[in-house]
């Protein structure tokens, strides 16, 4: 009598979960969850061991994110917008000095460089969401010092034809890796292949901590001086102040938290891919268009990103059926109140803002559970307006 009262329970329960099914856009809570006894055995170390800041978690981890991106040097910072806007400052690039950076990206990468006084030049996206390499060279001009390569929503960019031009008029190059840890192009990890790659830690990044850090890579062992140097008061030795620098530190407990998840990051990015090919492959709604991967690179899916051009009723949709979507992003950097100043007039960069016009990011997160994901496929599937 007994087993069957629990047995109804456990029937309306599952029914009940069915029929009211919500799905988050994003669910940092699982993807804690995964490996919870492992973060939480980790913290207690951190705060039992008396040292909390630049200590021995903060250089193991810079040394295994070092190896597993295959480059010599890796500082840890506060932030990914640090990283960018500190980059910038270490090779010398400010007043003056013009930037180029694709106009899609999120507006940290352009902060990155206008913190330093430096002007952006924005160049469309591709069909992949990245720099369109085919319209770099001719925004190229005696002022241009350096480009910047934001390796959006998870994919590689192509490294190669971006290479080739820096090489060609002597340009430096900055990855913004905050949404590509772990991305390839060829057979080389982002962040390795300009002068420095630039990390974000943020909570909802592939590689993401529990608050906010950062870091730069680097192949150049003076850039990584620099760096260490500056993130610290641009103090080397104690007291002793070299440069006028910044405060920004990875702290001990977030850099503990990293060394757990990168230990498994392999096996979740495996989860992310696993979750977006079923998405490539189950998903047919001939309103919607699927994502594209470029040829050569590899796409660690930050964000699975479909367009559609009845966008706004598509959310609608889904908001109907409890399911959560992103926008990633809805104003360009060029359209925002922060960069008037810029005066760049709405329709000078097309793709763009019909990009951000149509771009839905749907729910992807690690930890997602199987139901979960044929739900959002049936849903959208449905959809028609
Ligand atoms: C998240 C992000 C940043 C900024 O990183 P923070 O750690 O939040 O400062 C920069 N660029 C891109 C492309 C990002 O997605």
């Amino acid at each position: 009598m007994e087993v069957s009262i629990c047995e109804n329970y456990i029937r309306y329960y599952f029914w009940k979960e069915r029929a009211i099914m919500q799905i988050m856009a994003n669910r940092m809570d699982r993807g804690f969850q995964l490996y919870q006894n492992e973060y939480e055995s980790k913290l207690l170390e951190v705060l039992r061991s008396g040292w909390y800041v630049l200590g021995k978690e903060v250089s193991s981890f810079e040394q295994e994110f070092a190896d597993y991106l295959g480059v010599k040097h890796c500082v840890g910072l506060a932030s990914g917008l640090d990283a960018l806007w500190i980059a910038f400052r270490i090779l010398g690039i400010g007043v003056g000095d013009e930037v180029i950076v694709q106009a899609n990206t999120y507006i940290a990468s352009v902060m990155g460089i206008t913190i330093n006084g430096a002007m952006p030049v924005f160049v469309e996206p591709d069909v992949f969401f990245n720099l369109d390499t085919a319209h770099l060279e001719e925004k190229i001009t005696n002022r241009t010092k350096a480009i910047l390569v934001v390796h959006l929503y998870g994919q590689a960019s192509n490294m190669e034809s971006v290479m080739k031009i820096a090489k060609k008029y002597h340009l430096k190059v900055v990855e913004d890796c905050a949404q590509s840890h772990g991305a390839v192009f060829g057979n080389k990890k982002t962040g390795t292949f300009g002068d420095i790659g630039c990390f974000s830690f943020y909570p909802s990044k592939n590689l993401g901590g529990f608050g906010d850090g950062g870091a730069i890579v680097t192949n150049n062992v003076d850039i990584a001086e620099e760096v260490r140097i500056f993130r610290n008061y641009g103090s080397e030795k104690k007291y002793y102040n070299k440069v006028v620098g910044a405060n920004s530190r990875l702290d001990e407990i977030q850099a503990a938290f990293l060394r757990v998840k990168l230990k498994h990051l392999e096996e979740l990015q495996e989860e992310r891919k696993t979750i977006c090919e079923r998405y490539l492959k189950e998903l047919e709604n001939k309103q919607i268009i699927l994502p594209q991967i470029l040829k050569g690179a590899s796409h660690v899916w930050h964000q699975f990103v479909i367009m559609c051009k009845e966008r706004g009723k598509l959310i609608e949709y889904l908001n109907s059926k409890q399911i959560g979507t992103a926008i990633h992003y809805p104003i360009p950097p060029h359209m925002s109140e922060a960069y008037q100043y810029l005066g760049i007039q709405k329709g000078s960069l097309p793709v763009t803002e019909m990009y951000a016009d149509r771009v839905l990011s749907i729910p992807l997160y690690n930890g997602m559970r199987k139901e979960e994901q044929d739900y959002v496929i049936e849903s959208l599937n449905l959809f028609s307006n």
